[in-house]
């Protein structure tokens, strides 16, 4: 596979492009369906996936005689949806709750990940799209480990128009301020409060220590609505090994894939939503502040296609 992969690189071949070149051929030959295989593979599919997907692609083409390409296009487009899994709830949960007594709490977003996978940039773009919808946002600099880090973080927020809570000094408990962001905006009565925290991997029990701390904090206040693992879809099995880590300390709700743009390992949606058993919500396209969107399977399987 990693002969394959630094084929891929070499050519420089995006996805569509050749699965495109293998189905336009007139009959699918055995090198064909090697070929086939060995893009998706290329694309960060992932081997099991991508064994379920030939195969059943296989049968369906024998057993209905299948002939013509655009056909087996159709069936390849079908395939790939079912394993991106389009019945999965992909909603935000950023809607606040009022309680009997008329207090508003706050959807509180919790957002972890490794660093610079694209966190900061991710909760910038989230606030952005929030307000857009009508939100009131308050964001927390629970990274207190990288003195730039609340830094860049506020940069965002005054650039979307919402504040930042951070702490009074650098390594500050990350949990105190996570706590603090969630008490300012409850107390500002703000619709969502979205917590960005620090990505260290180095230690799975002191990270673990920390969010489970920042998680049973935040719960003093408010229950957590989502926790957002971002991760950078041009790492391959970096990013899964993340996700399986993050998937085990974090109890993840929903998955951030950063730098689809430009990048032909789109397959790694599969393979993700497989490891950790919770859907993609949202997707990073560029830096700018617009380029976070909603997942869509259809577009992206078009995308794939194309
Ligand atoms: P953090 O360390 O995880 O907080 O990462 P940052 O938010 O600082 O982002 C790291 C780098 O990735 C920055 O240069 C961002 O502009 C870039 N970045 C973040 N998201 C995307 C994306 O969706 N596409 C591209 N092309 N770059 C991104």
């Amino acid at each position: 596979l990693a002969r394959l992969r630094d084929r891929l690189a070499r050519s420089g071949s995006p996805l569509g492009a050749r699965l495109l070149a293998v189905l336009s051929r007139d009959h699918l030959s055995e090198d064909d369906w090697d070929e086939l295989e060995e893009t998706l593979l290329l694309a960060d599919v992932g081997p099991g996936p991508t064994g379920e997907l030939i195969d059943a692609l296989r049968v369906r083409v024998r057993v209905e005689g299948l002939q013509d390409p655009a056909q087996v296009r159709t069936l390849l487009r079908e395939q790939l949806l079912a394993l991106v899994d389009p019945a999965l709830d992909r909603e935000l949960a950023t809607a606040p709750t009022t309680g009997e007594d008329g207090t508003v709490t706050p959807a509180v977003l919790l957002v972890v990940g490794v660093n610079g996978t694209g966190k900061t940039t991710t909760i910038g773009k989230l606030a952005r799209l929030l307000v857009a919808e009508g939100r009131s946002v308050v964001l927390g600099a629970a990274d207190t480990f990288r003195a730039a880090a609340a830094d860049q973080l506020e940069t965002w927020g005054s650039r979307v128009g919402v504040p930042t809570v951070r702490a009074d000094r650098d390594g500050a408990d990350p949990a105190s301020v996570a706590f603090d962001a969630v008490r300012t905006g409850k107390a500002a009565g703000v619709d969502v409060v979205v917590v960005d925290t620090a990505g260290r991997l180095q230690n799975k029990a002191g990270l673990m220590d920390e969010l489970g701390k920042i998680t049973r904090v935040i719960g003093k206040e408010a229950p957590l609505t989502e926790v957002l693992l971002v991760l950078d879809a041009t790492t391959g099995q970096n990013g899964l090994n993340q996700a399986r880590v993050f998937g085990e300390v974090a109890g993840v709700t929903g998955i951030v894939l950063t730098k689809l743009d430009g990048t032909a390992k789109g397959g790694i949606v599969v393979a993700v939503q497989r490891e950790l058993g919770v859907p993609v919500k949202l997707v990073g396209l560029g830096e700018g502040p617009d380029d976070l969107a909603p997942f869509d399977p259809e577009a992206f399987v078009d995308g794939l296609l194309h």
